[in-house]
C-alpha cells in the first residue's frame, strides 16, 4: 500500500528551471495549479517571473485530488446566484467555462472533457438539484437532466444531472505540463524552497502573488479567520476488468466522488463530512476511521471488495462564503492572493490564477471583483 497520491506516482515531466541572477518583477510563492497560471499569463504578458514550492511542482493539493475538472464554484449554480446575484453567478460560470477551454488547450490528454454526473442519495437531495438544473437551463447553460439513471446507479442514487462539458484530469500531469508552458514562456520555477511571510514582506520585488490554498492562513493572516486548511482522503484501486464509472460522478452534496480511469482504475474520496472536527487541519495524512468508510463505498458501488493500491491525503482552503479570494491582499498594495476555492479549485485555480495575472499586468477583468478579499472584514464579523 502506497500513501503516496496515484497522481504523483506516475511519470511527470521536470519542470524546476532554478533561478537566474537577474532580479524578478513578480515573485509568486506556491507551485500549484494557481501559481503555475498565475506565472504563465505574466510571463506571456512579458514580466519577469518567479516561482517559489516548498515541495515539487503540483506537490500540494494540485497533484493529490480526485481529478475532477468541473466549472462553477463550490456553492451550487443556484446558490451562488443567492450569493453573487444572478449576473454574478452567470459570470462566474462562464469565467469557468472559458478556463476548461483553455485548460483543454494547455493539458494534452491530461484533462478528458467526458462531463460530469451530479448525483442525488434521496428524494430530498434529488429536489435540490432539481432547482440547481432549472436555474442552470434558465440562465442557457448546458445540462442534461437524468430521468432514468443507468445500472449500477440506480441501485444507490435516484437522480440527477450531467455536466456535459466537464472533464476528468490526471491533475499531477496537467500542473507539471502547466508549470513547463509558464517555463517556455519565460517563468523560473524553484522548487523545494519554502518562503515565510517575513521573507515575503522582504522581497525585493514590486508585487508578490500568495497562491497556497490551503495554506493560506498561514502566509496572509490578515484572512486567517475566513479560510481554513480542510483535508480529504482519496484511495485509487488496481485497474478493474469493468468500466462501470468512466465519468467523474458526485452525491451527497459532493462529499462523496469518485471516477475510474481508462485503465479501470478506480479514484474515490470523500466522507469527511463524517468526522468535521478532525479533518479540519493540514496535517496530511490519512485516517483508518475515513479510509474504512471510502474501501466500504467503493464495495457498494462495485458489489465487491477492491484490491486498494494507493491511498492519500491532501488539504485545501475552504472560505467562510465558499468563495475564492482573488485580489490584493487587505491593507497591502503590493501583495495579491488567489486561493480559498473550497475543494473546488482544479479549474477555478487556474481561472483565478489568471485573473490576478490580468490585473497585476494592468488589464482587470471585471470577474476578479466577485472574489476580492477586501470582504474579509465583513465575513469575520458576520453572525455564525
Ligand atoms: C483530497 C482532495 C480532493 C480534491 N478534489 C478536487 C476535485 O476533484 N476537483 C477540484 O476542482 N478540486 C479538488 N480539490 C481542490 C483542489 O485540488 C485545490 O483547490 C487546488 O489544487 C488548489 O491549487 P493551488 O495551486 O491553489 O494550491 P496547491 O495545489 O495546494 O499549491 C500550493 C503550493 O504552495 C506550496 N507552498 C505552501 N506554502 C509554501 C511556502 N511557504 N513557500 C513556498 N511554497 C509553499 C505547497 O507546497 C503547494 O505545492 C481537492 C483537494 C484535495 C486535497
Amino acid at each position: 500500500m502506497k500513501t503516496i497520491p496515484y497522481w504523483l506516482d506516475q511519470p511527470l515531466p521536470g519542470v524546476v528551471t532554478g533561478a537566474s541572477p537577474r532580479p524578478a518583477d513578480v515573485v509568486i510563492v506556491g507551485g500549484g495549479v494557481t501559481g503555475c497560471s498565475c506565472a504563465l499569463t505574466l510571463a506571456r504578458g512579458g514580466l519577469r517571473v518567479r516561482v517559489f514550492e516548498a515541495r515539487e511542482v503540483a506537490g500540494g493539493a494540485s497533484g493529490r485530488n480526485g481529478g475532477f475538472a468541473l466549472r462553477g464554484l463550490c456553492p451550487g449554480y443556484d446558490e451562488a446566484r443567492a450569493l453573487l446575484g444572478r449576473e454574478g453567478a452567470r459570470a462566474a460560470w462562464e469565467l469557468t467555462e472559458r478556463a476548461l477551454d483553455g485548460m483543454s488547450a494547455l493539458a494534452g490528454d491530461a484533462l478528458r472533457r467526458v462531463g460530469s454526473v451530479r448525483l442525488a442519495v434521496d428524494d430530498s437531495e434529488r429536489a435540490g438539484l432539481r432547482v440547481e438544473y432549472e436555474a442552470l437551463r434558465e440562465d442557457g447553460f448546458a445540462a442534461e437532466w437524468l430521468d432514468h439513471l443507468p445500472d449500477p446507479l440506480s441501485r444507490l442514487f435516484v437522480g440527477g444531472f450531467v455536466h456535459p462539458a466537464d472533464g476528468a484530469l490526471s491533475p499531477a500531469l496537467w500542473v507539471r505540463r502547466l508549470a513547463a508552458h509558464a517555463a517556455a514562456a519565460g517563468a523560473e520555477i524553484v522548487a523545494h524552497t519554502a518562503v515565510d511571510r517575513s521573507v515575503i514582506d522582504a522581497f525585493d520585488v514590486e508585487t508578490v502573488v500568495i497562491a497556497v490554498d490551503g495554506m493560506t492562513d498561514a502566509l496572509a493572516h490578515e484572512l486567517g479567520a475566513v479560510v481554513m486548511p480542510t483535508r480529504g482522503q482519496v484511495l485509487a484501486t488496481e485497474p478493474l476488468p469493468e468500466l462501470l464509472y468512466p465519468r467523474p460522478h458526485y452525491a451527497r452534496g459532493g462529499y462523496d466522488y469518485w471516477q475510474q480511469l481508462p485503465d479501470g482504475r478506480l479514484i474515490l474520496g470523500g466522507r469527511r463530512d463524517t468526522d468535521r472536527g478532525r479533518e479540519q487541519t493540514s496535517v496530511e495524512v490519512t485516517t483508518a476511521f475515513i479510509q474504512d468508510q471510502l474501501d466500504d463505498f467503493a464495495s457498494q458501488l462495485f458489489g465487491r471488495s477492491l484490491p486498494v493500491t494507493h491511498r492519500w491525503a491532501g488539504f485545501w482552503g475552504q472560505t467562510l462564503d465558499l468563495l475564492p479570494l482573488a485580489g490584493r491582499l487587505p491593507g497591502s498594495e503590493r501583495i495579491w492572493v488567489a486561493g480559498g476555492y473550497s475543494g473546488h479549485g482544479n479549474v477555478l485555480g487556474f481561472a483565478c490564477g489568471e485573473l490576478v495575472a490580468r490585473a497585476i499586468l494592468g488589464e482587470p477583468a471585471p470577474e476578479l471583483e466577485l472574489f476580492d478579499p477586501a470582504r474579509a472584514q465583513a465575513l469575520e464579523s458576520r453572525p455564525t
